[in-house]
């Protein structure tokens, strides 16, 4: 992160340089790092789990079966690629055989990544991220004894939770109210987009009322809520992705991570991607549409993410999501600031 943000920090120094009367003129955009700074007067990091156990409901068969055409779980969770036990949970699951070593697993993440964060980033204190698969998708005593015991950890001050939206029951939301009263705590949910016909062409398994109805509820309940939206999702125009951002702006949303829909290899889109059915967004639609997405945004909300991909050889397209973040921001930042934005 450091180095992105000297990254970030050169090309305001070139562009102000360059023309010294926009120095002044461009706006920081309300990060999340900037909001956890500013709540918590130190650098904060967000430190991501990948346990055994987890799964999707998705994926297992109960609202469908694949998951979403684009998802390889590993893909995005090397921690839990190398630790997958074969033992999977879900709601209905009346005893957890694997708690003891998703303790292990959990320690072991927290401990390894801390120390590399304090050492690389300057961090001080953390926020523990479930991010792998549905991570309310298992019985609530489960539940409840991995998200206390990672509050136990030295420096962590909350939880992020990712998550479906068909996969919260009142008994886990509840307690996140509980936990909230003294930590900091989020939980996640997969917006993708507010068009059904694309959430079934995505085998999502859930409409976007069924997202609209949880995000509210969760807001209702004082919890902060942080929406993922995908641009580039297969038959959708520009208009339509916007439209998504607006919806989940006012759906009250208080933070944000934009994606673009990038394939990887062994998924339901791959195979979409090589029959010609799915052509990917190029770097500069992306890029548009992020600029024009947050321009729509309210200033409150913060930004988590405004940009994904992936450096190794699973990727399959477009290409440009296997460029360097850093490389991204830069190509990011130039556009931003042509509307006196910098990221
Ligand atoms: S909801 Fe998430 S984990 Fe489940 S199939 Fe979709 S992308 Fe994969």
């Amino acid at each position: 992160m450091a180095t992105t943000l000297q990254a970030v920090a050169k090309i305001a120094v070139v562009a102000a340089s360059a023309n010294p009367k926009k120095r002044y003129l461009l706006k920081q955009l309300y990060t999340y790092g900037r909001y956890l700074k500013s709540r918590f007067h130190t650098k904060v990091s967000k430190l991501p789990l990948g346990l055994s156990g987890f799964t999707c409901p998705n994926i297992d068969g109960t609202v469908a079966k694949g998951g979403c055409t684009f998802c390889l779980n590993d893909s995005f969770s090397p921690n839990l690629a190398k630790n997958a036990d074969k033992t999977f949970l879900n709601l209905e699951s009346k005893s957890n055989p694997i708690l003891e070593k998703q303790l292990r697993e959990l320690e072991d993440q927290i401990l390894t990544t801390q120390a590399k964060m304090r050492r690389e980033w300057g961090s001080k204190k953390f926020l523990v991220y479930f991010q792998s698969f549905t991570n309310t998708y298992a019985p609530f005593e489960t539940i409840k004894t991995l998200y206390d015991k990672a509050l136990t950890y030295d420096g962590v001050v909350g939880l992020s939770i990712g998550t479906r939206s068909d996969s919260v029951t009142d008994e886990v939301l509840d307690y996140l109210v509980e936990l909230s009263q003294t930590k900091e705590i989020w939980i996640e949910y997969g917006i993708q987009s507010i068009y059904d016909k694309t959430l079934e062409r995505i085998n999502r398994g859930h409409d976007s009322l069924n997202v609209e109805s949880a995000i509210k509820k969760a807001k209702a309940k004082g919890l902060n809520v942080c929406g993922h939206l995908i641009f580039g999702l297969p038959g959708e125009d520009q208009e339509m992705m916007l439209n998504s951002a607006k919806a989940a702006y006012e759906w009250g949303i208080d933070s944000v991570k934009y994606h673009p829909l990038y394939v990887v290899k062994n998924t339901l889109l791959a195979n979409e991607y090589r029959s010609g059915g799915f052509e990917p967004i190029s770097r500069e639609d992306y890029i548009d549409t992020l600029v024009k997405a947050i321009k729509l945004k309210p200033n409150h909300i913060s930004i988590q993410r405004v940009t994904a991909g992936i450096d190794d050889n699973t990727l399959l397209a477009p290409s440009w999501c296997g460029l360097p973040k850093n490389e991204m921001l830069v190509y990011i930042n130039k556009e931003l600031m042509k509307e006196g934005l910098i990221y």
